[in-house]
């Protein structure tokens, strides 16, 4: 409910000169923020569906545990893991390193290790990687937890801010190095339940 009364929900129809071709462009506002409609949810489903094909080509026999990070992955997470067709576990970790719509840098500690990991593959499941510094966090602590394999999987990707070499294993779109929300990101705890991404309109 309380979202409903932060969120308003407007579209614009634009019909061009060709009566057959009708844009759809969907607008959001969050608080004080005007965002616009960036990545479909059907193209975001689809884009799930063909990553989880790869993922159960890529992990067969393999000893698999996701590890999705909270709070921006909860959804792409609940999505791949419903759609796997192979034996994996679940288990989620925390991390904040960002507040409001630029990257603070700073790096929060990590919480919630409850799975024993040793010796599995880990499948870390981002919602965007960004500078890379979390994931490069991460994958840190992985190492020092003696996984035997890591693979990263992120919805988003923004290369143009990517400072890391770690190579990503699955990534469901390529981004400009703008600020976005939905599909489990937020604008100030607002937006996560978005099911479409949006990006910021400056
Ligand atoms: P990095 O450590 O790669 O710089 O940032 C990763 C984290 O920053 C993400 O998990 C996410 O929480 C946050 N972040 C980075 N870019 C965006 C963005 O465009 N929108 C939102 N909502 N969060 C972002």
């Amino acid at each position: 409910m309380l979202i409903r009364t932060k969120i308003s929900y407007y579209f614009h129809i634009f019909a061009p000169a060709y009566s057959s071709i009708v844009t759809h462009m969907k607008e959001i506002r969050i608080l004080d923020k005007n965002f616009r409609e960036f990545i479909t949810e059907k193209a975001i489903q689809e884009r799930v569906d063909e990553i989880v094909r790869q993922m159960n080509t890529d992990l067969v026999g393999k000893d698999v545990v996701f590890l999705g990070i909270l709070n921006g992955a909860f959804l792409f997470a609940a999505d791949l893991f419903r759609r796997i067709e192979l034996q994996v576990r679940i288990s989620f970790v925390k991390l904040a390193s960002y507040e409001g719509t630029s990257s603070s840098g700073t790096i929060k500690e990590l919480i919630g290790w409850n799975e024993d990991i040793r010796n599995k593959t880990i499948v870390v499941i981002e919602d965007i990687v960004d500078t890379g510094n979390t994931l490069e966090r991460i994958v840190d602590e992985l190492i020092i937890r003696k996984v035997s394999e890591v693979k990263i999987a992120t919805m988003l990707y923004k290369p143009q801010a990517y400072t890391k070499s770690i190579p990503l294993d699955y990534i469901g779109f390529e981004i400009p190095n703008d600020f976005v929300v939905g599909y489990g990101l937020d604008y100030d705890g607002y937006g996560r339940n978005l099911p479409s991404v949006y990006t910021l309109i400056h």
